[in-house]
């Protein structure tokens, strides 16, 4: 008798359907498999994070009465193993939707008894489909049909036991530096999630794109690794709507469950396309003919393309892997209109230092910016970095913290000093002429669109 929990990107106690079930039937053994597969890809700052909150985790379910085993391993082998060692009778785990997840998943239910709970989304992705049984591809009709079938959202506590076999054995959790910015644990996650929607949501709509102000909740990680449930965020978020003065918060909600959708609707794409991953979802442009310049490609890396806005981001990620979401449009449009380097060059840079880094959000997001995803902006869209820093950034002060080199600058010179000729010691000129780049790309890619009418 007994279950397995086996978690993935539940890393939490609350809003956990998958534990909730696995309850049903105790005792519970909670598993976190570390696969090499996995480990290996992953960058050291998002591994950190992750052990960090494997040990929060541990210490919640210690508090429980429990305790989580940890295993290296391939995951059908050790929870193979697992099964005898315990005699439990069923694994679940939560539903997880990347291509390599669903694999792991199929291999494991191919001769385990292992049941998928889905609970990290609003709506399954099977379950959010047009009436012709095809998925979405367009962002609004997408919405209006996950709002239509979104199942109500209960609160489900953390419980206050978790029966657990003991003496099984665990490998030790790798200890992972702490991060003040983004400390671990589900605690540090809800708090957050408070904090933001008492001061911040109110103003939402209005901020969350300005880069030199803290308007955005700063969730992402935990999103990502599900130390917050989507579920129990958009819960809260609309309690705190009835609230008495609730309705003030009215605009800035309805915009951040917007951006919420934004994310399932990304993990929905790669869930029916994943070829997406690695291939333009408009074929169109296949034939556009990147660039792919290496040395500007390093500029862009590290920050030295003599836009201050665009260095500023790229300084910022490479710092704390983490930036604004505007800060990684410009970015993006940068590199692939503005330099017309390859979008999974980008793709990859980012998710390689992203503590949020995450295949479908990532690539869905790279390939919006790079004209190539199924709900992109027209191709000759082509965001000019120095309107979008004085009009996001109008103070300078995004750039003065992360381009040092330009501190002193005032905020009429700071996002093109080299229009009024400023001295900024050791700082570069623009590695490209914007107008020129504009022309550049919308050249390529229309040639890309005419090539496949020949
Ligand atoms: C080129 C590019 C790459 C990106 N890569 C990632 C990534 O790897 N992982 C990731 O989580 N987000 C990614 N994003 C989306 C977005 O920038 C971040 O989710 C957001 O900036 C995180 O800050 P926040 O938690 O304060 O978000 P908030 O503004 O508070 O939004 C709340 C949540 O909504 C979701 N969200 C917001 N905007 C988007 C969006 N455009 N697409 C999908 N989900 C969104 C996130 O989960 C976020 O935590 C990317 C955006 C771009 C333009």
């Amino acid at each position: 008798m007994g279950s397995i929990w086996w978690i993935r990107r539940d890393l939490r106690l609350r809003d956990n359907l998958t534990l909730q079930k696995a309850l049903e039937t105790p005792p519970v053994l909670p598993v976190f498999i570390l696969d090499p597969l996995l480990l290996k890809n992953a960058p050291e700052r998002r591994l950190n994070f992750l052990f960090q909150n494997l040990h929060s985790l541990n210490k919640d379910l210690q508090s429980r009465g429990s305790n989580l085993v940890v295993r290296t391993g391939k995951p059908a082998e050790i929870l193979e193993s697992l099964l005898k060692e315990t005699s439990a009778d069923q694994i679940l785990a939560e539903e997880d939707f990347t291509p390599y997840a669903r694999m792991r998943s199929v291999l494991a239910g191919s001769f385990l008894p292992l049941k998928l709970v889905q609970g990290q989304l609003g709506t399954h992705p099977l379950e959010s489909l047009k009436s012709s049984g095809k998925p979405y591809r367009v962002f609004g009709p997408f919405k209006k049909n996950w709002l239509a079938h979104i199942q109500s959202f209960e609160s489900i506590p953390a419980p206050a036991l978790v029966p657990t076999l003991q003496d099984i054995d665990s490998d030790g959790i790798p200890m992972g530096g702490a991060d003040d910015l983004f400390p671990a644990g589900e605690e540090a996650a809800y708090k957050r999630l408070e904090i933001f929607l008492r001061k911040k949501v109110e103003f939402y709509h209005l901020t969350r794109d300005r880069m030199d102000l803290d308007g955005s909740s700063n969730l992402s990680p935990y999103f990502r690794f599900g130390v917050i449930g989507l579920r129990s965020a958009i819960f809260r978020s609309l309690e705190i709507l009835k609230d008495e003065n609730g309705r003030k918060n009215l605009l800035g909600i309805d915009a951040w469950l917007n951006d919420l959708i934004w994310r399932e609707y990304h993990i929905h794409i790669m869930y029916h396309f994943p070829e997406s991953r690695t291939q333009n979802f408009r074929s169109v442009y296949d034939g556009l003919l990147w660039i792919n310049d290496q040395s500007d490609f390093q500029a862009w890396k590290v920050g030295r393309t003599g836009y201050p806005v665009v260095d500023a981001a790229m300084r910022q990620l490479n710092t704390i892997g983490w930036i604004p979401r505007q800060s990684r449009n410009i970015a993006a449009s940068f590199l692939v209109k503005g330099l017309l380097i390859d979008w999974r060059w980008g793709e990859k840079w980012f998710r390689d230092r992203l503590l949020d880094g995450d295949l479908a959000v990532n690539v869905g997001n790279w390939q919006r910016a790079a004209g190539t995803g199924p709900d992109a902006a027209p191709f000759d869209r082509i965001l000019n970095p120095t309107r979008q820093s004085k009009k996001y950034d109008p103070t300078g002060n995004y750039i003065r913290k992360w381009v040092p080199e330009l501190a002193e600058l005032d905020k009429d010179v700071i996002h093109g000093p080299w229009q009024k000729r400023a001295k900024a010691a050791g700082y570069p000129k623009p590695i490209i002429d914007h107008k020129f780049a504009t022309e550049r790309a919308v050249a390529a890619y229309q040639a890309a669109k005419d090539l496949i009418k020949l």
